[in-house]
């Protein structure tokens, strides 16, 4: 799986961040990609990665402040010129009003889409499923913003193990349709004999887990909603420590909040996005240096991560 960030920036753009949106290329897990919020700018800088617009499936909207949702709009419209072909539908997942938001805007502007949306939207205080399948699954859960505000968290299934074929072949059997058969049932037979497939495959792994926190002041029971994750996509808008009370005051975070996780869960990688404009290139290359033993990293625009 892949991660590109389109937009780092916090509120409004600036000359070196475009607003919030980030893409998932699942293209391996899930024949899709995954869009998570919508700034503006979000389709222009689409066209400077290798991500095709028809393949993002669903899209994620955490809240409806106008840094993460003005790119809606552009993006759903130009998608349907950019399909080869039409119908490749979409989903749109945000918090109640999002469906009102991108109909009543594509009925003034008077917009012909080629394809299909269907909405899913969710108003819950709990944590709650919003999509599940066989192979993954997504939950929300409010956080503490000015407005109405959600994190997602993206739980993929187990992963089976792999067949020790040279184990197997010690007893005979060569690759065919009996090799599914082990993958799938928990015994198997040959040569008249019974075996257990788990003696002959390796441990199955624990599916990724990735979670992405929005807008959002911190708050203990943020650390009950991260359990289990493995990749943190956070907003860090405040990176300096001095700058804690601004954060408490505009309800968002600054970075002794993302420390703060790191006391109750371990991650293989946290990426800070929804950056302030006010930390210059000094400061942030120096603080990267300290945050690169924690496996932390401060995002930029078009930067894309393998996870
Ligand atoms: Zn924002
Ligand atoms: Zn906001």
């Amino acid at each position: 799986m892949r991660l590109t960030f389109l937009g780092t920036g916090a509120g409004l753009p600036s000359k070196n961040r475009h607003t919030q949106s980030m893409v998932f290329n699942f293209m391996q897990e899930l024949k899709e990609c995954w869009m998570f919020d919508c700034g503006e700018a979000s389709q222009h800088q689409i066209m400077n990665t290798t991500i095709r617009p028809g393949k993002i499936k669903k899209i994620f909207i955490s809240h409806m402040h106008g840094d993460h949702i003005l790119g809606l709009i552009g993006f759903l419209t130009s998608r349907t010129f950019l399909l080869r072909e039409d119908g490749s539908n979409l989903q749109i997942f945000g918090p109640v009003g999002i469906k009102e938001y991108v109909e009543s805007n594509l009925r003034m502007i008077k917009a012909y889409l080629s394809y299909d949306i269907d909405y899913v939207e969710f108003d819950s205080q709990q944590q709650q499923v919003i999509y599940e399948d066989d192979k993954v699954k997504v939950e929300t859960f409010l956080l503490d913003h000015t407005i109405e505000s959600y994190a997602f968290k993206i739980s993929f299934e187990r992963k089976k193990g792999n067949l020790l074929v040279d184990k197997l072949k010690d007893l005979g059997i060569t690759p065919g349709l009996i090799y599914r058969e082990i993958k799938q049932h928990e015994t198997f037979e040959f040569a008249g004999k019974f075996y257990n497939s788990s003696d002959f495959m390796t441990p199955d792994s624990k599916g990724k887990v990735i979670t992405i926190l929005s807008d959002t002041a911190y708050f203990d029971r943020l650390n009950d909603f991260l359990s289990g994750t493995d990749i943190l996509v956070t907003e860090s808008t405040y990176l300096s420590a001095l700058d804690k009370d601004l954060a408490l005051k505009h309800k968002h975070m600054s970075i002794e909040d993302i420390y703060e996780f790191r006391k109750y869960n371990r991650f293989d990688q946290i990426y800070l996005t929804h950056i302030s404009s006010r930390y210059m290139y000094d400061f942030l290359k120096e603080l990267q240096e300290e945050l690169d033993e924690k496996n932390m990293y401060i995002v930029s625009d078009l930067k894309e991560f393998n996870i």
